[in-house]
């Protein structure tokens, strides 16, 4: 509203000349603002809030940064992913005395070991449609798959397996996306490696289609091994697992582990020490000395734990071994998945150690090595030594005394009639029965113990 610099009236808006003394009417000047002085003082006040909001972003940005640097999500390359994978058939041989034939036979990483199913349980067509499949607990995206066509197995007192059965001439893929796609496979007992159109899937059917049949003896059909990879999709992290690996990471420098990219929360009820259990049970762990076929110490201290129900099973068969008059000398129980690649450096074998990628049940906390020993602590003969690696440590080795046969059937007979089952190639080896429900694990016997402190189990 202008108001008049002469007479100081006030005038309507847009009027050029005063309504009460006709003098002109300049348009007046925004008064400037003048800086308050309490403004003046409140300046470094600011700053100060800057720099705090400033530090904790850059700290948030920093702790980001970290997250990313150790679980590395853009990392899409393609890794083995066979561990997360469960094994599934149309049909399963029943055990013989060779061992068992359990789809899961073709995820352990063994090749000596298979699933295999009667050519006739695929019913009509010469038993066409016989499958196996391999479900995963989440979606993946699958990229490669490898298949041993056949049973992958060989020695003196059994032949060669591989052809001595019959092998996968062709097969479909099946994916859960609806999707399929038909491989041919060479008549060679090698893993075979078939690429895959990155195909978004929570199973990988293999649906044979035909088969090598020449020299075959009998008419069973045998997958030795199946290897997969791929990348998890949409994998979720849940706080805990979060926190408990990055922990782990900060204490241990786990970050290059492949595994890692996969925290698994440590329930600390999940393990157990055994001789929390069972102070009586002997321990001769080879691994933490250099009298293994490795002949290099690989673990820090001679520690035996294992998944908890895998120890009071055993606890079990201790009872059971006292009343007979003997006690249990374990040789080997859970081991760290780093062990494992260690091993596999040093032994690069898949008839001696099992492929790091794909693990060993060892990793797993659900398999042990152990003999049996006598009131004055001597060991019982098996016919062979722990890790001897070859025909004399088969389970059914068909070249041992009467007494030897006597006191491996008696540790086979406590083993499988409290929760375990022998494996074909070491007598000293026994698998908890549902090995398959426990993930590969990669923590310290010092992170065990740790976790073992904080659930109050004091040292
Ligand atoms: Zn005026
Ligand atoms: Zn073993």
């Amino acid at each position: 509203m202008p108001i008049c610099n002469k007479c100081g009236a006030k005038n309507d808006e847009g009027s050029a000349f005063c309504e009460e003394c006709g003098a002109k009417l300049i348009p007046q000047e925004q008064p400037a603002v003048q800086p308050k002085p309490e403004s003046v003082e409140k300046r470094p006040k600011k700053t100060k809030v800057g720099l705090i909001v400033g530090i904790s972003l850059g700290a948030v940005i920093l702790a980001g940064v970290v997250l990313l640097i150790i679980f590395k999500p853009w990392r899409k390359s393609p890794q083995d992913i066979t561990y997360l994978a469960k094994a599934s058939a149309s049909s399963a041989l029943s055990p013989s005395r060779f061992g068992n034939y359990e789809p899961a036979n073709v995820l352990d990483g063994i090749s000596s070991t298979c699933w295999a199913a009667s050519w006739a349980d695929g019913g009509a067509n010469a038993g066409i449609g016989m499958w196996i499949k391999l479900s995963f607990p989440r979606e993946v995206k699958v990229t490669r798959i490898g298949l041993i066509p056949g049973y992958d197995r060989y020695g003196k007192d059994i032949g060669d397996r591989f052809y001595l059965n019959l092998r996968v001439r062709r097969a479909r893929l099946e994916f859960s996306d609806g999707s399929s796609q038909k491989i041919s496979l060479r008549d060679t007992r090698e893993m075979q490696y078939f690429d895959v159109a990155s195909v978004r899937t929570s199973f990988v059917k293999i649906v044979i289609e035909d088969v090598y049949s020449e020299r075959a003896k009998d008419q069973d059909l045998c997958i030795s091994e199946v290897e997969i990879y791929g990348v998890p999709v949409g994998k979720t992290l849940s706080a805990l697992g979060l926190v408990s690996s990055l922990l782990c990471s900060w204490k241990e420098g786990y970050s290059e582990d492949p595994f890692f990219t996969h925290p698994i929360s440590l329930d600390p009820a999940t393990f157990v020490e055994l001789v929390k259990l069972d102070s009586t049970i002997v321990l001769d762990i080879r691994y933490a000395t250099e009298n293994n076929f490795t002949h290099e110490v690989l673990y820090p201290e001679a520690r035996c734990f294992l998944r908890c129900c895998v120890a009071e099973s055993l606890v079990s068969v201790q009872r059971k071994a006292n009343t007979l008059g003997y006690r249990l000398k374990v040789f080997d129980g859970y081991r760290p998945h780093r062990v494992q690649f260690l091993m596999w450096k040093l032994v690069p074998d898949r008839r001696y150690v099992a492929d790091p990628n794909r693990g060993s049940r060892h990793n797993r906390g659900t398999a042990v090595d152990l003999t049996l020993v006598d009131s004055t602590g001597k060991q019982l003969d098996m016919g062979s030594a722990f890790d001897e690696f070859n025909e004399r440590s088969h389970q059914n080795y068909t070249g041992l005394t009467k007494e030897q046969k006597r006191n491996r059937k008696l540790l086979t007979d406590i083993m499988t009639s409290t929760g375990f089952t022998t494996i074909t190639s070491e007598w000293w080896h026994y698998d908890y029965y549902n090995w398959q429900s426990f993930p590969i694990v990669d923590v310290s016997f010092d992170s065990l113990r740790f976790v073992a402190s904080l659930a109050g189990d004091k040292e």
